[in-house]
């Protein structure tokens, strides 16, 4: 028999090892970020085009390459960073597996121009699916210039595999915060399709954390500073009162390489315990130094993970650290004592007691009549609501018909209506009763026996047929505020509510401007009370940063959905009779009321069979 094996071709080998290093057009921009900051750069310019599909560039004032260096930068296993195994034990560079250019150059058309300070004109080298076609003499700055083109040109399966623009270039911003929060000391720059995203000058780490997420942040920080012999921690934690619904604002750096650690996330949250509202994530910065013969971080080429020696020691430091800063800023004044009892309220019900009163406006009365009638898409309010629940309702009461007429011609529904689920029998009609369990469930009877409603889910469900109904015919009922509200977002924020502005605009908001990191808003949809909107819009952003890759992106599904879960009642929220069966009713009246726009069951029925059947 003839001999079957056979080494593989190094640009295969390449591609192979590309589907590691590679995933999207965000590795790319980390390896390169990372090899400007291994080459001593202090400005660093990175310059995507079409959410890195097109073209990501990184432009460094690094040290540049000899004529032989950059030839060999590309060949696998090529590396200047270690020398033996010991090394790795040693670390003191981002890069040390000498795969990533090389990786790089196989799945993409790479350029790469580079200078050393001694010389006096450099090169430039193309790559294209790791050939080398040209390589010149070239006049150019001390450093370096990689431009990644087309990526995964030859892999066709992979460059479909991408994402929206949207979700691509959230990723890419992702990597470029981490990068530039790690390095206050270098100065970073993000163009994105020709315009100016980020500038960061060289600065501070807290003047770095407030150029990335805005000024609003400073007020927010709480500095955090320990120095023990196995661990440094420096950075800063976010004060609990400004906690975010979303995990996005947390980060740990370990030698100034970002890493994921569900450990040490927990360490920080119990440093927090008692202080956040349910269901909201303090924000961190923080940065741990350690020996580098402590941590383990040669797991996978894209892992954030780390495996450190110590993890228990690390994770009470940290805790204690945390909580030590917390209480030194007055943010929990009684850390450190035995508490009374009595006075652990719960965080978020103490704060109900403190928060600003509500002021009630009677919106059918309003001096500015004229001008608010001369407005176009703001309808005039037509009926105050009379229960916050209800009101929810208000405005959107026309329901399309759920026959083939949807949004041609829109039918009222009356009160009374309910849908087949009901019997049309009289005698059931009359009797028919609602009672509310445990504030989550409505129980109602049937003709053939019971059945049980999650009140949350049918919410939901309710709101997001109307909300999705508005949208596409764009026609939705705003109700213009008193006094415009202003309400702050960090830059990428800002970045996102621009992309959903058309979108948001036809469920009833009314944007008076969109600015860097402050969004002024004239209308909301007609109700919606006015102190939701920044938890709707809050959620929504995270919501579009979350986005399943699985799903397809489709902006007002998204939306809708978004502020359906938002807005509708909550578990554990009591309902009136008449608000329970109001719900009930709308819930019939829906297309698809079986379940949650999350694909959720939203209702349950119990035939007298099955009773029966327990009773046996
Ligand atoms: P690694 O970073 O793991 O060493 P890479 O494939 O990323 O592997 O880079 C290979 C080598 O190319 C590096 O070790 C370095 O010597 C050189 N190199 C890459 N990028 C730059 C740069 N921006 N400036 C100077 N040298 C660079
Ligand atoms: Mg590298």
């Amino acid at each position: 028999m003839a001999d079957i094996i056979q080494l593989l071709p190094d640009h295969v080998a390449n591609q192979i090892a590309a589907g590691e290093v590679v995933q999207r057009p965000a590795s790319v921009v980390k390896e390169l970020l990372e090899n400007a900051i291994d080459a001593g750069a202090d400005t660093i310019k990175l310059i995507i085009k079409d959410a890195g599909k097109t073209l990501v560039q990184v432009i460094d004032n690094g040290k540049g390459m000899s004529t032989t260096d950059a030839r060999l930068s590309f060949e696998r296993h090529a590396t200047s960073k270690i020398r033996s195994a010991e090394d790795l034990f040693q670390l003191h560079t981002k890069g040390f597996r000498g795969e990533a250019l090389a990786s790089i150059a196989a799945i993409a058309h790479v350029e790469l121009k580079t200078k050393q300070e001694s010389d006096d004109v450099g090169n430039v080298l193309v790559i294209e699916g790791s050939n080398i076609t040209s390589q010149d003499i070239v006049v150019t700055p001390t450093g370096t210039s990689v431009s990644v083109k087309n990526l995964f040109f030859n892999i066709p399966a992979r460059r479909n595999f991408l994402k929206s623009d949207t979700v691509e270039l959230r990723h890419i911003i992702d990597e470029f915060h981490r990068v530039a929060l790690a390095h206050p000391g270098i100065s970073f720059a993000l163009y994105n399709n020709g315009s100016e995203s980020f500038n960061l000058p060289i600065s501070n780490y807290r003047q770095r954390i407030v150029n990335i997420f805005g000024a609003k942040t400073n007020e927010k920080l709480v500095p955090v500073e320990e120095d023990t012999e196995v661990l440094n921690i420096s950075g800063f934690v976010g004060k609990p009162e400004f906690a975010k619904k979303t995990r996005g604002e947390q980060y740990f750096f370990v030698n100034d390489r970002f890493i994921k650690s569900a450990y040490l996330n927990h360490a920080i949250a119990s440093a927090f315990e008692g202080l956040l509202k349910t269901g909201t994530h303090a924000s961190y910065f923080l940065n741990l130094t350690v020996d580098p013969q402590t941590i383990d971080i040669n797991i996978h080429p894209t892992k954030t993970e780390i495996k450190f020696d110590d993890e228990h020691t690390l994770y009470a430091l940290l805790r204690s650290a945390v909580k030590h800063s917390l209480g030194q800023f007055n943010i929990a004044p009684v850390l450190d004592f035995e508490r009374d009892p009595n006075l652990d309220t719960p965080y978020s019900y103490k704060k109900n007691e403190t928060s600003v009163p509500k002021v009630e406006v009677d919106r059918s009365f309003n001096p500015f009549q004229e001008e608010k009638i001369s407005k176009p898409r703001v309808a005039n309010y037509k009926k105050e609501p009379t229960e916050s629940w209800e009101s929810l309702y208000v405005g959107l009461e026309s329901k399309g018909n759920h026959s083939k007429q949807e949004f041609s011609a829109i039918t009222f529904e009356s009160e009374e209506r309910t849908a087949s689920i009901f019997d049309d029998d009289k005698q059931v009609e009359k009797t028919h009763t609602t009672y509310q369990l445990h504030n989550k469930y409505i129980v109602s009877t049937i003709k053939s026996g019971m059945m049980v409603i999650d009140q949350h889910r049918a919410h939901q469900r309710v709101l997001y047929e109307d909300f999705l109904k508005n949208l596409t015919i764009k026609e939705a009922a705003s109700q213009q505020l008193l006094f415009p509200l202003q309400l702050h977002f960090s830059p990428q924020d800002i970045v996102i509510i621009n992309q959903l502005k058309v979108d948001l605009e036809h469920t009833g908001f009314v944007f008076s401007s969109v600015m860097e990191e402050l969004v002024e808003i004239t209308g909301v949809p007609v109700g919606v009370p006015e102190s939701e909107v920044s938890i709707i819009l809050e959620q929504l952003v995270s919501d579009v940063e979350n986005e399943v890759p699985e799903s397809h992106f489709s902006a007002s599904d998204l939306l809708a959905k978004s502020m359906a879960k938002s807005l509708a009642i909550k578990t554990g929220q009591s309902l009136q009779k008449d608000e329970q069966e109001h719900l009930v009713n709308k819930l019939f009246a829906c297309k698809e009321p079986n379940v949650s726009p999350t694909n959720r069951t939203t209702f349950i029925t119990m035939s007298v069979d099955e009773l029966d059947k327990k009773f046996i």
